[in-house]
């Protein structure tokens, strides 16, 4: 199969006709090519989207309703093409494609559609002799780049609520995780979106991220990724005054207390340690235990995670399948051969199975706990983002504070307790964007999703992204 781009409603091979293999990690095999998009592809994309966009941004927002509503309709009635796609790609247990990636893809659109017609603004009075209101209108055309550990998920998490701002959009998904989002581009055709109002583009981000940043038309660039692209996305858009919304890397603390709901926090902590193989930015990876549990509790984590499944991603059964490749399982095995030899003792784990599917080639690795590290090695430091995570102990809820915020990260952070004035007044004291209190990746549309530190800059969901995706003008 050989992918286009999505450009003014058509499907397009890449103007220099450049192509990258798309390979299936849970097997090692090449299942389609896709465009390496450069710079002149970007343009063709840019002027698509200049045409479109006077009609968009003055499309009633009930006519916007419809169209992204019946995108939202359409990604459920494809659930099993789309979450296959999302599998095959990825290697991730088709399980979770089914009940997280297209699922929360759909409720993307579904969700912003109804922003659309609801979003407002404010006004100010100033005594009986004057009054303010904000407009907030569309940016224009912006830049939509995202990564491949949930592909749609992450994709439609931008695109939509720019589209329902009134956007034309010029989007990039990853390029190890390409075919939801052609999928999609059919989808739009069939939803009826007017041409030229969302241009997907494949491509690598030297050729193709990099063009879409650069170009001076492109008014606001929202990306999610690393934190070092982040950094490179910044140094290129600030100069040129765009708008810049940055989702990065995190490092997970997750402070589990003696009083905490014991057998679901096993349970749970195995959860947002391991699902997607680790590679979500909001699982945890160091996992903070109370010293009066921390023997017991750690026995009982590491029966827990032997459990878990791992193997052919296309089997109903499986709980843990393959990294996004070969070079990624590379770079996870380098982190735990460091973590060897930072003194680090690994509890389970730690190994490339042996699993049912073709071996040679793929890139899994079994879930993994490693024990006797302090807070500053460059294991408890990095992100790794895949299936290991370290486990250290604390006495005091100030210790645990201090080890938690003992990062340059600061996504998110669970605590387990039932406590409830503990809760509270740890809550206060982390230092990241999201705390989960007996659970994980609980998520409502509407808060505010983001980091801060080195795990990014803005906020997304709900109104904070409907304001990112306008301008506001005072009257
Ligand atoms: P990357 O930063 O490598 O890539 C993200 C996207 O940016 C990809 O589409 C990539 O293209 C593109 N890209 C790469 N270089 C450039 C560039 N110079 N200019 C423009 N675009 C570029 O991240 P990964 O895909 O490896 O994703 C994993 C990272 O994402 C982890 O650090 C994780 O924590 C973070 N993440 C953060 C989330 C959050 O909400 N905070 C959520 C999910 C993940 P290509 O891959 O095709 O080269």
């Amino acid at each position: 199969m050989k992918l286009k781009n999505f450009i003014g409603g058509d499907f397009l091979e890449p103007t220099l006709g450049n192509y990258i293999e798309n390979m299936n990690p849970a097997t090692g095999k090449v299942i389609s090519l896709l465009p390496n998009s450069t710079h002149e592809d970007v343009q063709l994309a840019v002027e698509a989207a200049t045409i479109a966009k006077k009609s968009w941004a003055t499309t009633s927002g009930e006519d916007r309703f419809k169209i992204l509503n019946k995108i939202a309709d359409l990604i459920e009635s494809k659930l099993d093409e789309l979450a296959l796609a999302e599998t095959t790609d990825t290697g991730k247990p088709i399980k979770f494609s089914k009940a997280v990636d297209i699922p929360r893809a759909a409720s993307n659109f579904r969700f912003f559609a109804t922003a659309a017609m609801q979003f407002a603004s404010e006004s100010h009075a100033m005594g009986d002799y004057a009054i303010n209101y904000t407009l907030r209108q569309p940016i224009g055309v912006v830049g939509c780049i995202s990564p491949w550990n949930l592909p749609l998920y992450l994709f439609t998490w931008k695109i939509a609520p720019a589209l329902a701002a009134g956007n034309c959009v010029i989007a990039k998904p990853s390029e190890l995780s390409p075919t939801t989002a052609y999928l999609l581009g059919e989808i739009c055709n069939e939803a009826g979106l007017p041409k030229g109002v969302l241009n997907i583009l494949h491509g690598d981000g030297l050729h193709t991220g990099s063009a879409i940043v650069a170009h001076p038309d492109i008014k606001a660039i929202s990306f999610t990724g690393g934190t070092n692209t982040g950094k490179k996305i910044a140094e290129v858009a600030a100069p040129m005054f765009k708008k810049i919304s940055l989702e990065l890397g995190g490092k997970n603390p997750c402070l589990i207390f003696a009083d905490c709901e014991y057998e679901k926090t096993i349970s749970e902590v195995s959860r947002l340690a391991f699902s997607n193989q680790g590679q979500i930015c909001l699982c945890g990876s160091r996992i903070l235990i109370e010293q009066s549990i921390y023997e017991k509790f750690k026995t009982d984590l590491i029966h827990k995670v032997q459990q878990l499944n791992i193997g052919d991603p296309l089997l109903e059964a499986t709980q843990i399948g393959s990294l996004i490749s070969k070079a990624h399982q590379q770079k996870v095995m380098n982190y735990i051969q460091l973590a060897k030899e930072e003194g680090g003792v690994i509890l389970c784990g730690g190994k490339i199975p042996i699993t049912n599917s073709q071996t040679q080639n793929n890139a899994f690795i079994e879930p993994t706990i490693i024990e006797n590290l302090g807070p500053q090695c460059r294991t408890n430091q990095e992100e790794i983002f895949g299936p290991v995570i370290t486990i250290q102990s604390f006495n005091t809820d100030e210790e645990a504070i201090t080890l938690a915020n003992d990062s340059n990260y600061g996504l998110a952070a669970s605590v387990w307790t039932n406590n409830h004035n503990r809760a509270m007044q740890l809550t206060t004291k982390l230092n990241t964007g999201i705390v989960w209190i007996n659970c994980w990746l609980l998520r409502d549309l509407r808060t505010p999703f983001g980091g801060m530190k080195d795990s990014g800059v803005g906020r997304e969901g709900g109104e904070e992204a409907m304001r990112f995706f306008t301008e506001a003008k005072n009257i």
